[in-house]
């Protein structure tokens, strides 16, 4: 049935109904919206063999952290009269079953630089295509658009991230319009819709003393943390990275926004224009690369990078990675995923990524730098895939792009030293040092 006049929004991140302009012109004119979201094996197959519970590509935090997310964006659609419409499968299969059967004269959805996407859009857009579908794919995922910057620096991302500020300039977007209503949900014919499953039901168990995040998924979360963020106006505009105390774990240094940013329960563009507001009031504020625009734009810069360099994910075949002879010590590195290197600060901040799936950025450099060329030598690649599975902010251009630079493969090559790390971290913070696997029983 192609003639429709209805629309199908795929969620894929982007889980907001704040600035999103995919949902807002999927709703644009339509008869019916499809709110659709894919429960994709590729991330959610559970693996009974996993170090930790989870599937092979997310530990159970970030597992639950989505659902979470998904449950609330189900509840934000119900108040505009819709609701969310979930289903499981490989997404480009279960799409197409859904564009052949149901009402739908236009496809949106936010566009992806992430690899896996790229392919999964190319088999959507072109089905569509060949269908008659209109296809409406805007870039809402960052503040820039990745192809814009490359093409303004001759077909090359930009290595630095003064060269990136230096080329972005100032971002030109508007926030696309809050909903007040959607239209309703078409006909579903045939499809066993399911409801925002729970952990249990798609087959994990819950061991609650073992990983639990104290972050709880949601765009109604996010928008929470965030205001809570700006209302202090003299702490955002005062705001300097790599200031702040890593250990600070009942109130955390940082914001805590990159789960929110990662799922797009956030929209990074509102969050950058509600940190120029504040600027706007207040008599001075910090500036990039340490404020906290300086940290949005941080994630510009890798999603540039990412965008524009082939093989970015790995060593091999990757032109701005350097070749380093890495060792393949498993049992380094399952010392290091267990936190058992001995040393209990590192050993402490491993425990934080199993049981939260977060930690500061500079514990995460400390541990990063500790596994690859500050003392273990294991391949970089290695410890991103922990991070990558474990983290509930999981992200693939930021992450592999900070593993690049903490292992001094791309972007920084400077002689770094572990001890001297810790020991200014020590004079510092004092407490860090002697931090032990119990600090993080909370
Ligand atoms: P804030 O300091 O409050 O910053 C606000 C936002 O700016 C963050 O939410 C994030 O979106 C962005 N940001 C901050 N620092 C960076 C940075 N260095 N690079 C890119 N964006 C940044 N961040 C992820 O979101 N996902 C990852 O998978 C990830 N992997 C990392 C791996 C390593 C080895 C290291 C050293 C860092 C990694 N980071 C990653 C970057 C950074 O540590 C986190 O974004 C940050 O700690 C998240 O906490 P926050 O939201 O409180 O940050």
């Amino acid at each position: 049935m192609l003639s429709g006049s209805g629309s199908l929004m795929w969620f894929r991140k982007g889980l907001r109904v704040h600035d999103n302009p995919a949902l807002e012109y999927a709703s644009r004119g339509s008869t019916c919206v499809y709110p659709l979201f894919v429960i994709d094996p590729h991330y959610m197959e559970l693996d009974p063999n996993a170090y930790s519970p989870g599937s092979t590509r997310a530990g159970i935090n970030r597992i639950r952290f989505l659902l979470e997310s998904l449950a609330d964006l189900d509840s934000s659609l119900k108040k505009l009269g819709s609701r969310l419409l979930v289903l499981k499968g490989e997404p480009s299969e279960v799409l197409i079953r859904c564009l052949n059967e149901w009402d739908v004269r236009k496809l949106c959805f936010e566009y992806d630089t992430d690899p896996y996407y790229q392919a999964l859009d190319d088999k959507a857009k072109n089905y569509a295509s060949a269908a008659g579908i209109e296809v409406f794919s805007p870039v809402s995922h960052t503040i820039f658009d990745p192809a814009d910057i490359i093409e303004k620096n001759g077909g090359r991302p930009p290595l630095s991230y003064q060269s990136f500020l230096k080329l972005a300039g100032e971002p030109s977007f508007s926030l696309s319009v809050e909903l007040s209503w959607m239209p309703p949900v078409g006909d579903v014919g045939r499809c066993e819709i399911l409801q925002v499953p729970t952990l249990k039901e798609l087959g994990y168990v819950e061991k609650h003393q073992d990983e639990f995040t104290p972050f709880r998924g949601g765009e109604s979360e996010a928008l929470r943390r965030l205001r809570e963020s700006l209302s202090d106006k003299e702490w955002v505009a005062n705001f300097e990275k790599p200031k702040g105390d890593p250990s600070a774990y009942i109130k955390p240094a940082t914001t805590v926004l990159s789960p929110y940013l990662k799922f797009g329960c956030l929209s990074s563009r509102y969050f950058y224009q509600c940190l120029k507001d504040v600027y706007k009031n207040v008599k001075r504020h910090t500036s990039p690369p340490v404020s906290l625009v300086g940290q949005l734009l941080w994630r510009e810069f890798f999603y540039t990078v990412a965008f524009g360099t082939p093989n970015f994910d790995e060593m091999k075949g990757n032109k701005i990675c350097k070749q380093i002879p890495w060792n393949d010590d498993d049992k380094l590195l399952a010392a290091w995923r267990e936190a058992r290197t001995g040393y209990p600060w590192i050993d402490a901040i491993m425990v934080q990524l199993r049981k939260w799936g977060w930690m500061h950025h500079l514990a995460r450099h400390s541990v990063a730098c500790f596994l690859t060329r500050g003392d273990l030598f294991v391949h970089w690649e290695k410890g991103r895939d922990i991070f990558e599975r474990l983290l509930i902010d999981s992200d693939w251009a930021i992450n592999n792009g900070n593993w690049l630079w903490l292992s001094c493969s791309s972007f920084f090559y400077q002689w770094f030293c572990m001890i001297l790390q810790a020991m200014n971290a020590e004079r510092k913070w004092g407490k860090l040092m002697h931090l032990t696997r119990d600090s993080m029983d909370v």
